[in-house]
């Protein structure tokens, strides 16, 4: 089984060509110098050749809710959007917080194929917060958990927070924290401001973000440990990585496609698409996220794909859930925010997508440098494409996808995983 990509801008670089065997790129060389008549010929000309896509941050709902996303169909979304790793969330049911519920996630993953499934395991026993999980016995599992978290809640307690990050440090594991100081935020929908006011929904203020991602930065520093801050969504949090990481701090941050794109003015619509948590911001934390990521302050892109059953997410603002999906728009949107401004390049997208959280979630295979004796691991993407996103046309069960009927630039068109397509010329190969 052998492929011959010809023609492949590599990271909007180079034009090489690249011939795979099994799952391994074999040789690299200049067009039209490999030859092999085996191989099966794609021609890429005019694409860009990516490393495959890492996500640190999907919900795949699987076990618990098979009806708003299974393993399946989050693995022929995480495909279709040029993923080859997804972290699975742990807030399913049963929760991911024991040895034998990772594993499982961790074999539903390997017998669907697509990409390969990372279960991150709970902080605390049932998300609750108030007892620590079997942290070792997950890192030790076949699973090999190494990102651990509570996400749809915060560890707002400090000593467990602390006693987290200790505990971690001995298989070199990192804490990911939802930052969302509980009573600062009772009831919250959207983002505190005057528009909050104006609409009559109750506020989420940035500064609840802010003090518990402040308070970790000291914790992780204190107890010489590892942080992962997920989705940052405001500028105060922007300005604390960036002091924590001159005073060299062991924290990575990670930011959204939606809060890079969307802010709380799409909330006037009282679309509950649009209702997420952490909430959309104001356009000047958009602002400051981008140039953020641009500098590096923000570490990576992640999707927080949240899919829910549409009778979750219709009907009143107040009563429906959080979440968006995202895993099948992510890159063109990140094109469109990142690219079409020009704040970053191509060789800085495979950064933020790919081999930073590759680097983060400590995998071996995923994130590398496309290069001979590498696992192929590959997302092709087309610059020149502009699309109009149709949240119905997707692989999810889900289609709360906020960029509905929005225009986006640049599209995944191939995705090589393991040395075999996954997705080719758009459609997932199951
Ligand atoms: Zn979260």
């Amino acid at each position: 089984m052998k492929i011959l990509l010809k023609n492949g801008s590599i990271k909007g670089e180079k034009v090489l060509d690249i011939l795979i065997e099994n799952d391994k790129i074999i040789k690299i060389g200049a067009p039209n110098t490999i030859k092999d008549v085996e191989a099966e010929i794609v021609d890429l000309t005019g694409l860009i050749v990516l490393p495959g896509l890492v996500d640190l941050h999907t919900h795949l709902r699987e076990p618990g809710r098979e009806d708003a996303e299974t393993i399946s169909t989050g693995s022929a979304a995480a495909a279709k959007g040029g993923y080859t790793a997804v972290h699975a969330m742990a807030n399913t049911l049963p929760v991911a917080d024991t040895a034998g519920v990772v594993e499982q996630v961790w074999n539903l993953g390997k017998s669907v194929g697509l990409v390969d499934v990372y279960p991150v395991g709970a902080v605390t026993i049932g998300l609750l917060g108030e007892n620590l999980a079997e942290l070792s016995a997950m890192a030790d599992s076949k699973a090999r958990v190494r990102i651990f978290s509570d996400d749809g809640n915060c560890v707002s307690d400090p000593v467990l927070m602390r006693r987290a990050l200790e505990y971690v440090k001995a298989f070199n594991g990192v804490i990911a924290q939802h930052a969302q100081e509980p009573r600062l935020t009772q009831n919250a929908q959207m983002n505190e401001s005057t528009l909050s006011g104006q609409l009559g929904l109750t506020g989420w203020p940035a500064v609840a973000e802010e003090a518990i991602v402040a308070r970790d930065v000291l914790l992780t520093e204190h107890v010489q440990s590892k942080l992962h801050v997920c989705h940052a969504s405001t500028a105060g949090t922007v300005e604390i990585l960036r002091w924590a990481k001159d005073k060299k701090v062991n924290v990575t941050a990670e930011v959204t496609p939606h809060h890079l794109f969307l802010s709380q003015i799409h909330c006037e619509s009282y679309d509950a698409k649009f209702k997420v948590n952490p909430p959309l911001r104001r356009v000047e934390d958009v602002t400051e996220l981008r140039n953020a990521l641009a500098q590096g302050i923000i570490d990576v892109v992640a999707t927080d794909h949240a899919p829910h059953p549409r009778e979750d997410k219709e009907g009143e603002w107040n009563s429906a859930a959080f979440g968006m999906t995202g895993l099948e728009t992510a890159l063109a949107v990140v094109a469109t925010a990142m690219i079409d401004t020009k704040l970053m390049t191509w060789s800085d997208v495979a950064r933020v997508m790919s081999e930073k959280p590759a680097e983060i979630g400590q995998l071996n295979e995923h994130g590398r440098p496309i290069a001979e004796n590498e696992i192929a691991n590959l997302c092709i993407i087309d610059p020149n494409a502009s699309w109009k996103v149709d949240a119905k046309d997707t692989h999810s069960l889900s289609t709360n996808n906020p960029f509905d009927g929005m225009t986006l630039k640049s599209k995944v068109v191939h995705t090589i995983f393991r040395g075999k397509f996954s997705m080719k010329s758009g459609q997932v190969q199951k």
